[in-house]
């Protein structure tokens, strides 16, 4: 709302006073702007730490954040800082819900090689539990473009492939913004989503078409804010260092 207060007011601004020849009487002053401050955070210490206002999702200790999606017990391991896709235990996703977010996420497939394509090193996080961003070990396996790491499953291949070796850590920041919906259950604006993987553009403000199918064509359905959703695709994927913050 204050950028577009902003924006109403630079452009009326700017309308008045900047027509050709009249820029030498335009006074600098009315274009800063003195009243409207960015809150104060301090940024995390080292690349990938939380900012002070960032919401700590997985801390290395608990899952005292998670639950599953028929809200029962969260199951996966959490053992030496990192929490692991315990096979059979299915999906976990936060126990708060979210719309528009930045979200650091860092995540490492199994160091040992065991199938291909979309079977090895699978998971996946699901914004709002339903547009994946792809989680696999495409370091050097082969599989669909548009259903390897970095990608929005299905949907949109990434720019490039940045994986790091099975068994490396790998990190993802990413920036989504939310569908808005009419009323009536209409998109009005179409969720969009932009992905660094290990500090690499992997997509950049990519238009997300709907939720994530395996069969046929993704399709928009009216929602709230949702979880953060991790994948039990059976395979111990493990995640770390994972903190959100509202926007
Ligand atoms: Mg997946």
């Amino acid at each position: 709302m204050k950028n577009l207060i902003y924006l109403i007011w630079l452009f009326s601004a700017t309308t008045c006073f900047s027509q050709p020849g009249n820029r030498s009487s335009f006074d600098p002053k009315v274009t800063e702007i003195w009243d409207l401050k960015p809150a104060k955070i301090t940024p995390g210490k080292n690349s990938g730490d939380a900012p002070s206002d960032a919401i700590v999702l997985f801390n290395g200790k608990d899952l005292s954040k998670w639950t599953t999606p028929s809200n029962g017990e969260a199951k996966w391991e959490v053992k030496d800082g990192a929490m692991t896709v315990t096979r059979g235990t299915g999906d976990i996703k936060t126990k708060q819900t979210f719309g528009d977010i930045q979200l650091h996420i860092e995540w490492r497939s199994p160091s040992e090689i065991i199938g291909e394509g979309q079977g090895r090193g699978n998971s996946g996080i699901f914004l709002q539990e339903r547009y994946e961003l792809q989680v696999l070990d495409s370091y050097e396996s082969v599989t669909y473009s548009n259903g390897q790491a970095g990608s929005i499953y299905k949907q949109s291949i990434p720019l490039v492939n940045a994986c790091l070796k099975p068994g490396e850590w790998q990190s993802y920041d990413v920036i989504y913004t939310a569908p808005r919906f009419s009323d009536n259950g209409r998109v009005i604006v179409p969720a969009y989503v932009t992905v660094l993987q290990n500090g690499v553009l992997v997509q950049n403000h990519t238009q997300i078409q709907g939720s994530t199918e395996y069969k046929g064509l993704p399709v928009y359905q009216p929602h709230g804010k949702g979880s953060i959703q991790l994948q039990d695709h059976g395979n111990p994927v493990s995640y770390r260092n994972i903190w959100v913050r509202e926007l």
